[in-house]
């Protein structure tokens, strides 16, 4: 087997194992594997093991990715997540190549996706980014933000608004984790009980995936724990 097929069962079974933990079925949660900085090698080594979502950060790197994959692996229906910055001017290829946009932060950008998503390829599917641990440097709303941006983006025509996405502030502690982790989940419902139909949670990286699952978790996005330390973030 190799290195990356190997990773990725050990990955899956943690997720397997983190969801019996907190009474979930395995299967409502998403394995995204984020393979940005990483080559077609390795995004094919992870396909043959059976891995179709991939997420990437960088667009350039992503779209040269993407049309090299459609010509290596034309059978594969890959899934590809949008979950890194987004320049206002860069909408449009990220519209026409992704599935799915996790970092949506601010609403000019969801009227630019849905304006420039091909209708043939049906609705974007968005996550709204949330900055939960109030980092000025981070990119993400502020909660207090999220209630109106959301109403407004549920509107557009050519996108699916599906929930939120966050990155919380790297801690070693469990609880400070699990923490963010809640208040994201927390925004989450009442977004729900405001009549938004989400299902997604998209939070918990290589080193805190179990505690995002036992916050309820959906897509866990996990980059070197599959394919290995990255050179360059
Ligand atoms: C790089 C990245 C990941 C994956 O991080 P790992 O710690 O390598 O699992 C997940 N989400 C986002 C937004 C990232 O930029």
């Amino acid at each position: 087997m190799s290195p990356i097929a190997k990773n990725l069962q050990h990955v899956r079974s943690q997720i397997v194992v983190s969801a019996e933990r907190a009474h979930r079925a395995p299967s409502s949660i998403q394995l995204l594997a984020v393979s940005k900085t990483f080559g077609t090698d390795a995004v094919m080594e992870a396909v043959r093991a059976g891995q179709q979502a991939f997420g990437e950060n960088y667009l350039q790197e992503a779209l040269e990715k993407i049309a090299a994959m459609k010509s290596l692996a034309p059978a594969a229906q890959l899934q590809w997540h949008f979950i890194g910055p987004i320049q206002s001017n860069k909408t449009r290829p990220i519209a026409e190549s992704f599935d799915w946009v996790h970092s949506v932060d601010r609403e000019k950008v969801a009227r630019r996706l849905s304006e420039q998503r091909p209708p043939e390829l049906g609705a974007l599917n968005i996550c709204l980014q949330v900055n939960i641990s109030g980092e000025q440097s981070k990119s993400g709303l502020a909660p207090e933000e999220l209630p109106a941006v959301a109403a407004q983006v549920a509107a557009l025509p050519n996108l699916a608004l599906r929930g939120l996405m966050a990155i919380p502030e790297p801690s070693d502690d469990v609880a400070r984790q699990r923490a963010a982790f809640a208040a994201v989940r927390g925004l989450y419902e009442s977004l729900r009980a405001d009549g938004l139909p989400l299902d997604t949670l998209s939070m918990g990286m290589s080193a805190d995936l179990e505690v995002a699952v036992a916050e309820g978790a959906t897509i866990v996005r996990i980059g070197s724990a599959i394919f290995g330390a990255r050179n360059y973030m």
